[in-house]
Formats: C-alpha cells, structure tokens, sequence
C-alpha cells in the first residue's frame, strides 16, 4: 500500500518510473475500453489509465471504480497523447498507464459533488464537512492556513518568543463580550468561564519573567453571530517585556512583511503608515479604514454653519457635523439612483442625504440656492471635486455622520471599481482614547481594554479630563478590515487601581475579579506590551474567501451550530443532576 509520490506531484520528469499512488477516485471516463480516472490526493490530481489490451487482469476491478471510493494503483508514468495534455493542471503532461489496482474502501454517492464548485446549501457542507473538505478550494484555504501559521511561527522562534499554552478553564476575562461558562461538577454553583482572550495570563507570563510569549490560540466569545462571526476563532496572540509601542510595531511589521513573502511571494514595504484614531475618524469616518483607495471625507460644518441651509444649520447649532465626500464621475446619477443611495444613507441611521452635481453649467442641486457662490466654491474645494462629480452630504451626531459616510464611501468604491482585490494595504491606527464615555451605564468604559496603559504625557488628565487622555494602543488595519491590535500595559498597582476606579469599578469588586492580576503587579511586575491577531480574518483576506467559515476546517453556522456533531445538544439528566443544575 505504500505510496511513492502524492498524486499531484507527478511530472514530465518523472516519464518511465513506475509509481505508486493511493487516493480517491475524484471521476471517471470510459472510452471504448480505456477507463480514464482522476485520482485525488490532498496534493491534487492525477490522470490513471486503464487499458484491457495492456492489464486486462485489473480491467474488471477498474469497471467497479465510483466516485470517492479509495484505491492503491501502480503504474508507469508516461507523457500523454499529443493534443490530450491538460495545460490546466500541473500533471496534465503526464499520465500513470495503471498495472496495479487495489480498491481500499468504497464510498456511497455523495450528497453533493466534489469534482465542480457547485453552490451547496451550507448546512449540506456542513454536515459532511469532510466531503467539503475533499473540494479544491477548502483543501487549498487549509494548506495556505498552515503555511501561514507555519511562518508566523518561524518567525517568532527565531526571534526568542516562547510557546506557553494557558487555560481553557478559567476566570472571566473582560475583552468586552458575553462569556462561555462551564458549570464545575465539583464546587457547586461555580462556573468556569472560557477565555475571551489569554490576555491575564500572558502578562502574568511576563511577570513571571517569560519576557517573550507568543500562543495561537483558541478564544471565545458568546456573541450574536450576525456578522461573519465564529463562537471560538483564533488569535495569534503574543505579548513582551521591557518594550515600549514603537517596539511592538516594528516587530509586527517585521512579522506581517515575511509571512506576505513566504506564503503570497508579496514584497510589502514597511514601515506601514500610522494615523491617529482622530485622523482615521475625521477622514475616514472609521477606525478602520480602507486605504487601498481615496474618496476621503471632509467636514464642512464651519460653511455649513452660515450657509442658509436650514437642515445644515440646525444640525451644526445643535453639535452635530456636516461632512461630505466627492464621488469621482457620478454627477450623471439619476434621480433614482439618489434615491437608492438615500435610502442606503437612512439605513445607518441618517435622516437624509444631500447632493449637489458639479456639472459644466455650475452646481446643480435643490439645494444650491441656499448657499452663495463663494461658499459652494468653498465645498466643492474642500472636497476636492472636479466637473462631473457628485458631492454627498450627511448632516448628524458625529457618529451617524461618520457610519453612514464611512459605508457610503466603501459602496461608491465598489461602484466605482477602485478596489483592487490583490493589493494588501496596512495601516496602523494610533492614539486612541483611553475611555470612551458610555451614556446608557453612565460611566466610562476602556476603549480596547482595563489593562492598556495611558500615555505618559496625559496622565495628568486622568483627573482632570479623562476623555482626553489617549492609551498606548495600536491597532492594525488591512484593507479595511482590523486584523489586530494591542497595547503597553498597566505595570504598576497604582495605575491599574486607578484605572478600575475611572471605570467605576470598586476596590472590592477588582479585588475579587482580578485579584490575582493586582497582587502580581505587586512582586516585580515588568514593563510590557504586545498585540494580539485574528488569525481566521487574515486568512480570509488572503485567500479572498467569502466566509470565515470556508477557512476554518469545522466551523459553527450563524446560529451557533455544528451540523456535522449536532453540537450542541441536551445532555442527560444525570449529568445535569452532577453538575447541580436545573433546565428552567
Ligand atoms: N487581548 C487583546 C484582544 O484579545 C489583544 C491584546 O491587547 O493583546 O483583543
């Protein structure tokens, strides 16, 4: 039964050894007496031959052969026939001319083909994940995720870090979502909680003197699955010692250049560009921003101001913004066409969209005739906008402004085909705000999370005006898409005290919740930092799959399921009965 080579290796080169290749049986061809099969491996594809004249002794067995049944053939390779060459597979020169056929298992018919990229419902695909797995482009997601993985590691072996694994069953931590929790059996009415991220451990790690962790890591998070959302995804997540931010992100850089090279042959440049969170928002209208292309907003609330444009006015009087963007070439949009993009504007929340056209003849809008000509002139140079282009307003609260725009420029883009689906753009997000002000709870909540460290330079704010105060945090963008981010942390008892205290959160209560974490701080806690990454989302974006789930080997569905194992189910009363639960 050995094998001699994966089927998918075969080449011209190989003309006159004989072989020995096992794998599934991907289709069958009968010619008037010759039995043509591709055979599949997880390397790819082969062409066997079959010919009674030659072997009639396998000719029978060759008859029996279906789709998926998992055979052991040996063969001669040979070159094939001139004009039947394939040149669309990387063995389609060759052939194995078969002299040996063994039938290792049969298969049933599968539910749904393997051998075209047909749409299947993905509940299908999910029950039998591994007949979707046997498809080309799953195979492929999964090859190119460990090639991925496989480099990330590489690199941060080389570079010291060490692989700590940390618990599955532990203590709540707070990354800002909803906790899976797990009844213990042997303390009643105690729970465990499934991490949301190692963050607590890994800087307990770096107190405990490991000064450089790395982890690619199971996390969970018990959130709705609307988005492209997984229950557990993977970070790779790491962390360091006696380093500050630039540190960090240069590392990163480092990291993300060299696995670009070794798994896409991509030569990106570094350092990546870095914004503040101030700036990304203000031209951008979102923390992560796609910059493979422009279409930047503007704000314009100052012209808006005294302009005689109720709507603009009332909205800027009452601390709302007007912003706008230039979309290149659509001043020829329809009336209904403005409609459709209304109606897109009001889906985040905006009351309306305003346009003006800059056509040959002048401005044209309803609205011109509120505005003088110096102060369309004014707009239209803000925004950048040339004859032929449409300029589109939203006039809110900063943040309806800035969503509805923000999509409003991703959609004009598409639209536009300024995307490039092959060019990889990173960003680095700086300077956040340390808390964000949380109106329903009425307090302030830590914008990543309660253990990121301030700047130096604004503490003196924490007091005085703690909106102000901007953390030592980092995100990093990827075409549009956050992949990462992280922080220095909080090294000092004092600090992460009065961190809790910001967030209204109680000595007792800090104590209890994280304790542990306050009296580590407290026996030579070092400086440190680092950055954590989704790895499902970075893969998705190189490999262009649709999904998060067709990069991931057995993913859940939307709602939380896995078709396959029917997880999760009920469970007996017995086990309920141990566990000291009751099913209300
Ligand atoms: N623990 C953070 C997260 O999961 C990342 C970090 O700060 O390293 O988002």
């Amino acid at each position: 039964m050995k094998r001699t080579h994966y089927c998918g290796e075969i080449r011209k080169g190989d003309t006159g050894k004989q072989v020995t290749l096992t794998g599934w049986v991907h289709r069958r061809r009968d010619h008037g007496g010759l039995i043509f099969i591709d055979l599949r491996d997880r390397d790819g594809l082969v062409q066997v031959v079959f010919n009674p004249e030659r072997e009639s002794g396998i000719h029978q067995t060759a008859h029996e052969l279906r789709s998926e049944y998992v055979i052991s053939v040996s063969g001669e390779v040979a070159p094939r026939p001139r004009g039947t060459e394939n040149s669309k597979l990387p063995t389609g020169e060759v052939e194995v001319l078969a002299n040996h056929l063994e039938i290792l298992n049969t298969s049933k018919t599968p539910p749904f083909s393997i051998d075209e990229e047909v749409e299947v419902a993905e509940n299908l695909r999910l029950k039998y994940r591994y007949l979707d797995l046997r498809r080309d482009s799953l195979r492929e997601n999964l090859l190119f995720r460990y090639k991925v993985t496989r480099a990330m590691r590489e690199f941060l072996h080389a570079r010291g870090f060490l692989d700590v694994e940390t618990p599955c069953l532990t203590k709540s931590t707070p990354e800002g979502a909803r906790d899976y929790l797990v009844p213990s059996r042997l303390n009643p009415g105690h729970f465990y909680a499934l991490p949301q991220s190692p963050q607590l451990f890994k800087q307990i790690l770096m107190v405990a003197g490991f000064d450089r962790y790395y982890q690619i890591v199971k996390c969970f998070r018990d959130e709705d699955l609307r988005a492209d959302r997984q229950p557990e995804f993977t970070q790779i997540d790491l962390e360091m010692s006696f380093v500050e931010r630039e540190d960090v992100i240069t590392l990163m850089e480092e990291m993300l250049a060299e696995v670009l090279k070794q798994t896409k042959g991509l030569e990106i440049k570094t350092p990546f560009p870095r914004m503040s969170y101030h700036e990304v928002m203000d031209r951008y209208g979102t923390d992560k921003p796609d910059i493979r292309f422009g279409l930047e907003l503007r704000e314009i609330s100052d012209i808006a101001s005294e302009s005689e444009f109720r709507v603009f006015r009332q909205t800027v009087d009452q601390k709302g913004i007007v912003k706008g963007l230039a979309a290149k070439g659509l001043a020829g949009l329809s009336r209904r066409e403005l409609d459709d993009l209304t109606e897109f504007a009001k889906g985040y929340g905006a009351q309306g969209l305003a346009w003006i056209k800059v056509t040959e003849s002048g401005f044209e809008s309803p609205i011109t005739k509120f505005f003088t000509a110096a102060q369309l002139n004014a707009i239209s140079e803000r925004l950048g906008a040339a004859t032929g282009d449409i300029m589109l307003f939203v006039a809110d609260k900063p943040k309806v402004v800035n969503d509805t725009l923000a999509n409003l420029r991703l959609s004009i883009a598409r639209r536009l085909n300024l995307i490039h689906k092959d060019e990889y753009r990173f960003l680095w997000v700086l300077d956040f705000p340390l808390l964000e002000y949380d109106a329903e709870e009425k307090r302030y909540v830590a914008m990543h999370h309660p253990f990121t460290s301030p700047m130096s330079e604004d503490i003196p704010f924490l007091d005085s005006n703690p909106l102000r105060v901007r953390a030592k945090a980092y995100d990093i963008v990827m075409n549009g898409e956050e992949i990462g981010g992280g922080s220095i942390r909080i090294h000092t008892r004092e600090m992460q005290r009065k961190m809790f205290e910001l967030l209204g959160i109680g000595e007792e209560e800090a104590v209890q919740k994280f304790g542990f974490l306050l009296e580590a701080l407290e026996y030579g806690a070092p400086p440190h930092g680092g950055i954590a990454f989704g790895l499902d989302r970075i893969i998705m974006l190189l490999t262009g799959a649709e999904s998060i789930r067709d990069v991931i080997a057995f993913p859940k569905t939307q709602k939380g399921i896995c078709p396959m194992t029917d997880a999760p189910s009920p469970v007996e009363k017995r086990q309920l009965k141990e566990l000291h639960l009751k099913i209300e």
